[in-house]
This record gives C-alpha cells, structure tokens and sequence, in this order.
C-alpha cells in the first residue's frame, strides 16, 4: 500500500526538473502528506542540509506539522508551523512515501517520520539537491529565496523589467538565470525561444519590445501548459496517483529533427554549456 514513489526521469543533459515537474511533485505531496506531524528526521549524508547545521536542524524540526506546500522558483517549500523548509532536487532527486520499518534504499538520504507511521523520505542518486529549514518571518529575506527573479505570473513581469535586467549575453542564458525570470530550465527556454521566433544565441539586451512581450506570453503559456500536463518526462513518469508528464508529447522544438511550422531541420547547438534545439528558418539571427 505504501508504495507510493514519485519518479522523475528526463533527458541527458536536461535532467533537472524544471518548473511544471516541481509544481507537479508539489500537488502530488500535498495530496499525500498534508498535516502529517514530523515526529524526527534521519539524515543520512548531511551535505544535503545546506543550513542550519544538522544538529539544529533535527531539533528544529521535531513536532512541526506540514500544514501547506508551496513552490517558489524550482524550490519547493514545505510550510511547518514555525519554518519553511525548502528543498531543491537538483539533478535527480526525489520523494518517496514508505511505511516506518521499509528497507532504508541506499539513494535515500534523508528521512523524515511521521506520527502515523508513515515515511517521507528524499532520494537523490547525485545527491545535489539542498535542503534550507528557515524561520518563517524571514524566509523570503534571506538566501537562497531572495536571490530568485519573479515568478513568470508575477505582474511585476513586464517589458520594462526585462529591459533592465537583460544584458549582452546570449538571450538563452538568460532565460535560464533564476535571478531574472525563476523557474525557466533547458527544455522550456527551448520552447520559449521558438514560439518567440527568437535566435537563441541573439544578446538579452538587442531584443525589441515586441520581442520581450512574446518572451513574457509564451513563458507564461508554455509553463502552464506543461504543469496542466504534469511536466516533461522522457523515459518515464510515475506518481502514486498515476501521473504522468506528457508535456513531451507537445514539444516543438526541443530534442526535435523536424520544425512543425516550416518543414526545415532543426539545429542543435551549445549555448552556454547547454544543449539547444532551434529552427534557422523561423528563428533567423
Ligand atoms: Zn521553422
């Protein structure tokens, strides 16, 4: 019965989970483990807790009760009564729910129990991901929430905003800076970039207010459309309640051979250490 498991696996170089699959991950646990109490946590490698040290942390976190979920950027927040704990899975991680007792898998590095005997427990085979307990009053002050850019449905986001921010490096790049716009990864810049008819090597700072309008609309459509669909999954998707990412089945551009729109081959290239699909006839330089 406690098999619940929440599996993310994706492209190559494009393994992180992005946006619309930590929103996913975030509606499947609120489904799951909302107003469980935290009886203790186990932390089995303690790189993983980025602050406070581990000692404070299992202390801290004792008897707090998960009372709400939330997301900020590709972080996901966990609303305790005093803290917000907030975790980033990075590359490969993942949570799982087992019952107390469940064999400990060796990819399992931190285990949090609660009163019902039930497990959360946080899987991570690079064990890249991050773990924050913050005091609530402060949480969005401090690092690493007050180094993210607005949220892509924030109004705040606007042509002006990014004419500010956007520089002369590449428009990809910049996509892909949490400070600037949070939640953007390789995937869906790729799309972004496209429906924009944008060239992604093209400086943030030589693009034109229509440009900048189309990089907000389809950020925005792109994303919803993907958290609407569970995400993007390549291999394989699975969650307790059976939901699977098939934003991929909507892709246009990224991994693609084929532009939809005009029949050319699409390109791959590297921009900025990232692997990036692209149409030479839709988005000329
Ligand atoms: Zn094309």
């Amino acid at each position: 019965m406690f098999s619940f498991f929440l599996v993310i696996m994706v492209l190559g170089d494009d393994c992180m989970p992005e946006l619309p699959e930590v929103e996913t991950v975030k509606n499947t646990l609120k489904r799951q483990i909302l107003n469980k109490k935290i009886l203790l946590s186990n932390i089995y490698w303690s790189n993983i807790i980025a602050y406070p040290e581990v000692p404070v942390f299992k202390e801290k976190i004792k008897n707090q009760r998960i009372n709400d979920i939330l997301r900020r950027g590709k972080w996901l927040m966990f609303e305790l009564d005093d803290y917000f704990l907030l975790s980033h899975l990075r590359m490969e991680g993942k949570y799982f729910i087992r019952k107390k007792g469940d064999q400990l898998n060796k990819h399992e590095h931190i285990v949090f129990l609660f009163d019902d005997d039930t497990e959360l427990r946080y899987h991570d085979t690079r064990k890249f991901g991050k773990m924050y307990l913050l005091e609530k009053n402060n949480a969005y002050d401090v690092k690493p929430l007050n180094e993210l850019g607005l949220e892509p449905w924030d109004e705040r986001l606007d042509v002006t905003y990014l004419k500010n921010k956007f520089n002369k490096k590449p428009i990809k790049i910049q996509l892909l800076d949490q400070s600037i716009i949070s939640g953007i990864g390789n995937i869906y810049a790729d799309e972004i970039l496209f429906l924009s008819k944008i060239y992604p090597e093209v400086s943030g700072n030589k693009l034109s207010d229509e440009n900048l309008k189309d990089i907000i609309k389809y950020t925005r459509e792109v994303l919803s459309s993907a958290i609407k669909l569970g995400g993007t999954t390549v291999k394989s998707y699975t969650s307790s309640e059976g939901v699977h990412g098939r934003f991929q089945e909507e892709l246009l551009v990224h991994t693609k051979k084929i532009c939809p729109s005009c029949g050319n081959d699409i390109i791959k290239i590297v921009v900025g250490g990232r692997g990036t699909y692209f149409c030479p006839k839709c988005q000329k330089r």
